[in-house]
C-alpha cells in the first residue's frame, strides 16, 4: 500500500483543499461533546481525539431522524443524489463498524439506497487511535487500533508528523500529491504499532465465547447480567453497529420518518396481538449480547462488536459487555461440550 508522510502544518491545512470539492465531516466541538459534523473550515477540527467522540460516524449514513418520503396527497421520494463526502478522524473501529453494517443494509437483491448513496458518496480518512480508552478493546474483537481494513486511507500521528497510509483509489485522490514515507520513518511506525497493541486486551476465543453463550441461552446468567438494566438504549443508541429503526407516519409534517430505535426498549419486540417475545430485561440483555457474539458470527464469520468501548463508558449503572463475555466463558453452562 503507498505510504505518504505529511508534516502536522500541512496535514492541517488539507481540509480547506478537500472543502473546495467535498463536504467534510470530522470531529468538532458542539457544547461539551465531541461530535462528527459538517466542517466549514479546517480550524473547527479537533485533532487530538483522546477517545471516541459520544456518538459514532454511523449518523452521518443512518441519522436518528431521516425523512424517506413525504406526501402531499401523492408521494414524493427524497432526492437520494448525495454530495461527495469526506469522512475525517474516525478511529478503525468506527470505520469497521461502518463495514460491518454494509452486510446489513446493502443486501445487493434489496440495498437500502437511503444508506448506500451517502456509503457511495463518502472517502473515509481514519485516524489510528495511538492512546487507546481504558474502555477500548477493539483488539479482543478482531480489531486494532491500527486498522487498514475498512477505510480509504489511515493516518497514523508519530512524533508530531504524520504517515498516510493510503488503502484505496478514492483514497489516494485525496493524498496524491504527499511525498512517500522513507523508510526509518515507516518503521517509526511499525514500532508504535507494536507497542500500542502490546497494551491492548487478548482476543476473545470467538468460537468458544459464541458456544458458550448459546449454551447459556436459557440459564439464570442473563437474569445475574441483567439485573441493573435501566432499560434506557443508550448502549445501543450509542454503539456504531447497532442499526435498528422505526418507520413512523408523521401526518402532520406529512413525511414518512424513520427513527433510531433500540432492542433494549419494552416496547420494540411488543407484538399487535399484545404478546412479547422479549418481555423483561432479561430477553433483552440477552439478545444485544448474542447479536455482537453469536449471530453476526453466524452470518458473517466476524464479531459484530468493534470494541469501541461506548456502551461500556456510557451505561449509567456500568454494565460492561466485555465482563460479560469474559464470565461467560468463564463458566460451565449446562448442555455445553467439554
Ligand atoms: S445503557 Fe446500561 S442501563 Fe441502559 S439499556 Fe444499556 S445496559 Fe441497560
Ligand atoms: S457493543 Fe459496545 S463496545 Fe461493542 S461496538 Fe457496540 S458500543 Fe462499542
Amino acid at each position: 500500500m503507498p505510504t505518504k508522510w505529511i508534516s502536522r502544518k500541512d496535514l492541517k491545512k488539507l481540509p480547506d483543499q478537500w472543502l473546495k470539492q467535498y463536504d467534510v465531516y470530522a470531529p468538532i466541538q458542539n457544547g461539551h461533546e465531541l461530535a462528527f459534523q459538517l466542517v466549514k473550515e479546517s480550524a473547527q477540527i479537533v485533532w487530538d481525539v483522546p477517545s471516541n467522540p459520544r456518538y459514532p460516524a454511523k449518523s452521518l449514513f443512518l441519522p436518528q431522524s431521516e425523512v424517506l418520503m413525504s406526501y402531499d396527497g401523492i408521494l414524493h421520494s427524497v432526492e437520494k443524489v448525495e454530495r461527495p463526502k469526506v469522512l475525517f478522524g474516525l478511529h478503525p473501529c468506527d470505520a469497521r463498524a461502518i463495514r460491518l453494517l454494509d452486510h446489513a443494509l446493502v443486501d445487493e437483491q434489496n440495498p437500502d439506497e437511503y444508506w448506500k448513496s451517502k456509503r457511495q458518496s463518502t472517502i473515509i480518512v481514519s485516524t489510528a487511535c495511538i492512546s487507546p480508552d481504558e474502555s477500548c478493546f477493539c483488539t479482543a474483537v478482531g480489531g486494532s487500533p491500527f486498522n487498514t481494513a475498512d477505510s480509504d486511507a489511515l493516518i497514523v500521528e508519530v512524533e508530531d508528523e504524520f504517515c498516510v497510509y493510503v488503502l484505496t483509489e478514492k483514497g489516494g485522490v485525496l493524498f496524491s500529491k504527499l511525498p512517500d514515507a522513507e523508510d526509518a520513518q515507516r518503521e517509526k511506525v511499525e514500532k508504535l504499532t507494536k507497542k500500542v497493541e502490546a497494551g491492548m486486551p487478548k482476543a476473545f476465543p470467538k468460537k468458544k465465547l459464541h458456544d458458550n453463550l448459546l449454551a447459556s441461552f436459557e440459564t439464570d446468567f442473563w437474569k445475574e447480567v441483567s439485573q441493573s438494566c435501566l432499560g434506557c438504549g443508550v448502549c445501543t443508541f450509542l454503539c456504531p453497529s447497532c442499526f435498528c429503526f422505526d418507520i413512523a407516519d408523521e401526518t402532520v409534517r406529512k413525511e414518512r420518518v424513520r427513527n433510531w430505535d433500540s432492542c433494549m426498549f419494552r416496547t420494540y419486540s411488543l407484538e399487535a396481538s399484545g404478546h412479547n417475545p422479549r418481555p423483561t430485561k432479561m430477553e433483552r440483555t440477552r439478545q444485544r449480547v448474542m447479536h455482537k457474539f453469536v449471530y453476526w458470527v453466524d452470518l458473517v464469520g466476524e464479531i459484530g462488536c468493534t470494541g469501541c468501548g461506548r456502551c461500556v463508558k456510557y451505561c449509567p449503572v456500568n454494565i460492561d459487555i466485555r465482563a460479560i463475555a469474559q464470565d461467560a466463558l468463564h463458566r460451565e453452562f449446562e448442555g455445553m461440550k467439554k
